[in-house]
């Protein structure tokens, strides 16, 4: 029988949101970008999980696969994804929208890509709410309570307001108020808290954990920052050019990453680093192309670890412990055995 961390919430057998091998291509005039490679992650209800990596590995890529935002030119090769036990992937667009906005919804980097310019805040809030209960004078009552909960003062009088006539701090509250307005099984977010200053940060981090656990519900986190990531969620998945190369519980990356590559973007991280400096520390090299098929680990060209199994044999994800696991040919068995 599998121990629950007693640090966790309690699981349910089934998983929110369950993503397997999922293979996903970009078609471009220089050929096929392999934006995602063979991913699996489990949104466990009731619990937050961070994804995390650098510009480029395929966050929100995977994010609007989920969502069903793909564009055109996106083409799923391989995998499933099951959002309370359905198929996403082939499900009719049609049913698939119809989960937005009510059992699934997303929070954005850039809150006017959610938020209509020229519509009022009030007229977003309820027309929301379509698949809900009450009347219109019941919706608009939750949408100011929804507003006085995340903090926008005078909500009473603001909602008439639109888009531009807030900051965009208090956008992006609005944003997270709509985003939770629905009681989604699933919220999304997308870097919610990048286009804002540190104390914003921290302020909307508190508040999206708050109304996670007002609501219960499951939230699927991307962010760059590795702080963030600590003080909100449960679980973290670690990407790297497409491909999931480590996940486990958040006390486990932070504390024993397996994974080079977990460890290297810890070592970059500013939190971290306890000597004043000027110039952040990076990781040396570039992300490789995502063009064309890969043989062999796919962090190998910036690994300092990188041995000669590593350029031809692609690593299986190695188990480490009760509940992390990490694609690294150092964690082999019969290599630590036989060193
Ligand atoms: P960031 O941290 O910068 O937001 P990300 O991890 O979210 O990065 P994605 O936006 O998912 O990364 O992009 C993954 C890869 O897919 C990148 O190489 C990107 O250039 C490519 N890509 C994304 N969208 C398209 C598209 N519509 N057509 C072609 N390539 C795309
Ligand atoms: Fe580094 Fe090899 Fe492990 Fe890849 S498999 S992370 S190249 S040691
Ligand atoms: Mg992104």
């Amino acid at each position: 029988m599998r121990r629950e961390d007693p640090q966790l919430p309690p699981s349910s057998s089934r998983p929110v949101l369950e993503i397997r091998n999922l293979g996903l291509e970009f078609g471009t005039p220089r050929g096929r970008i392999h934006a995602l490679r063979n991913v699996s992650l489990d949104v466990p209800a009731a619990h937050v999980v961070g994804i995390v990596g650098e510009s480029g590995s395929g966050k929100s890529t995977l994010a609007c696969a989920v969502m069903g935002l793909l564009p055109e030119n996106a083409v799923v090769t391989s995998g499933s994804i099951l959002f309370e036990g359905k198929d996403l992937l082939n499900m009719p667009a049609q049913a698939h929208r119809s989960l937005l906005g009510d059992r699934l919804s997303m929070i954005f980097q850039d809150p006017m890509t959610a938020l209509n310019p020229v519509r009022t805040i009030e007229s977003q809030m309820i027309d929301i709410q379509h698949h809900g209960q009450g009347s219109r004078g019941e919706k608009r009552a939750r949408a100011i309570e929804m507003l006085h909960r995340v903090g926008i003062p005078d909500p009473h009088s603001r909602i008439g307001a639109y888009p531009h006539h807030f900051s965009g701090g208090m956008r992006q509250r609005i944003c997270i108020a709509m985003a939770v307005l629905v009681k989604p099984a699933l919220l999304i977010a997308d870097e919610p808290t990048t286009a804002l200053d540190a104390t914003l940060e921290v302020q909307i981090i508190h508040l999206l954990k708050d109304l996670q656990k007002e609501i219960g519900c499951s939230v699927l986190f991307v962010s760059h920052h590795l702080g963030a990531v600590a003080e909100l969620c449960d679980r973290v998945v670690v990407m790297y050019a497409g491909e999931v190369v480590e996940q486990g519980t958040v006390r486990n990356i932070f504390h024993n990453p397996g994974h080079p590559y977990t460890r290297a973007l810890l070592e970059c991280d500013p939190g971290r680093i306890k000597k004043s400096t000027r110039t952040l520390p990076t990781i040396p090299g570039e992300v490789p192309s995502l063009l064309g098929s890969k043989v062999g680990c796919i962090f190998r060209t910036r690994c300092p670890q990188a041995f000669d199994r590593c350029a031809h044999d692609h690593p299986v994800e190695y188990r480490i412990g009760l509940d992390q696991v990490a694609r690294c040919h150092l964690l082999d068995e019969e290599r630590l055995v036989s060193a």
